[in-house]
């Protein structure tokens, strides 16, 4: 198939780019370089079925596939909040153009929809149908509230116009190609701890996220597009295990083999207190669930890290 990663520099998206190459499937990889990077693709370079397009998805492009994942859009609070009106035109304009393309060239579309639109969660563990705790007009909704209509025209797309879409809703992802500039609590404490530097844990380090290593998000995504039951969801894809920050400092801290301390500064505000998936729907629909524990994970990211800490030197 020819397939278009939109975001297909990025962390998960470079990923998906490599993995769906190996399946033997064309790739274009669309970006505009915000927080993706060539070094995330470079290796894809010199395959003749890959395509890189620098283009910002707010707006229209017409590309002839058969497959769009929908990615593009900043992840990291502190990326998503530098231009945040840009983050809701993102989700918001851009999906409406990715959605205008599947429908124009009969493309399946997925959205890379996220566990924000639970907002900070008043049921535990998050269920898809849950309809979230979601402040709209804080410094987090940018993001959420851009995700949550994009949700909307994914299904309205489907209602009025029979696009075939899928939606995921993807808890914390981690792993080797994660910008290290980009704030995100396991890069930040990763390099942190290599560097022998205080590891800074928001708050009281109680609050709780679940991490899913990226390869099991990407099969995860793979399987949830290709599914033939005709499932669109939302669709929960994330690692149950749930631990908190203070827990993911100290793990950090033992693996590193680091000098690092432990110090506390100020929460960010609308920091969600807890977070953790129920992936039955996964499990039963897509018979999916993650295989990478965080141990195991963390591991494989420190090594990355390490590497480039080393080569930034
Ligand atoms: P990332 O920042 O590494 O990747 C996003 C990519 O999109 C980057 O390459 C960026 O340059 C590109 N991009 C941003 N705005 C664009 C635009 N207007 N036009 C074209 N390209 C644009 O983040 P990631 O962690 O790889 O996240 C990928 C997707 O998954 C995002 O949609 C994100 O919301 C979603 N997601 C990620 C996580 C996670 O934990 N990593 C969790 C939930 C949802
Ligand atoms: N966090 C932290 N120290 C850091 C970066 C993040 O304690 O250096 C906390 C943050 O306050 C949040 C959790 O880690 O409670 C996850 O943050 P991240 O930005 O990775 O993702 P999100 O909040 O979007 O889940």
């Amino acid at each position: 198939m020819r397939i278009l990663v939109t975001g297909g520099a990025g962390f998960i998206g470079s990923h998906l780019c490599e993995r769906l190459l190996s399946e033997g499937h064309d790739v274009i990889c669309l970006d505009n370089f915000f927080t993706g990077s060539k070094n995330n693709i470079i290796h894809l370079m010199d395959n003749h079925r890959f395509e890189v397009v620098r283009h910002d998805i707010t707006q229209p492009i017409l590309l002839e596939v058969d497959r769009i994942y929908n990615l593009a859009c900043p992840a990291s609070p502190i990326h998503y909040q530098y231009n945040p009106v840009k983050t809701t035109k993102t989700s918001v304009m851009g999906t409406i153009n990715m959605l205008g393309l599947a429908k124009r060239v009969k493309a399946r579309i997925l959205q890379a929809s996220t566990s924000e639109v639970y907002g900070d969660p008043q049921v535990h563990p998050q269920t898809e149908e849950y309809w979230g705790n979601v402040n709209p007009i804080g410094i987090r909704s940018c993001y959420d509230e851009g995700k949550r209509v994009a949700e909307t025209l994914m299904m309205d797309y489907h209602r009025q116009n029979n696009v075939d879409i899928r939606i995921i809703r993807i808890f914390n992802t981690y792993g080797p190609r994660m910008a290290e500039n980009d704030g995100r609590v396991v890069s930040n404490f990763v390099l942190q701890a290599l560097r022998n530097q205080d590891i800074t844990v928001y708050g009281d380090g109680s609050q709780t996220r679940s991490f899913c290593f990226v390869s099991d998000l990407v099969e995860g995504m793979i399987r949830m597009m290709e599914n033939d039951r005709g499932f669109i969801g939302p669709v929960n894809l994330g690692n149950p295990g749930e631990f908190t920050m203070i827990e993911l400092a100290q793990k950090v801290i033992g693996l590193t083999g680091s000098a690092s301390k432990i110090v506390f500064a100020e929460l960010p505000q609308d920091d969600p207190k807890q977070r953790q998936p129920d992936i039955r729907v996964a499990r039963e629909v897509l018979e999916w669930e993650p295989t990478v524990q965080l141990d195991e994970g963390l591991r494989m990211a420190i090594a990355y890290f390490r590497k480039a800490v080393s080569t930034s030197i």
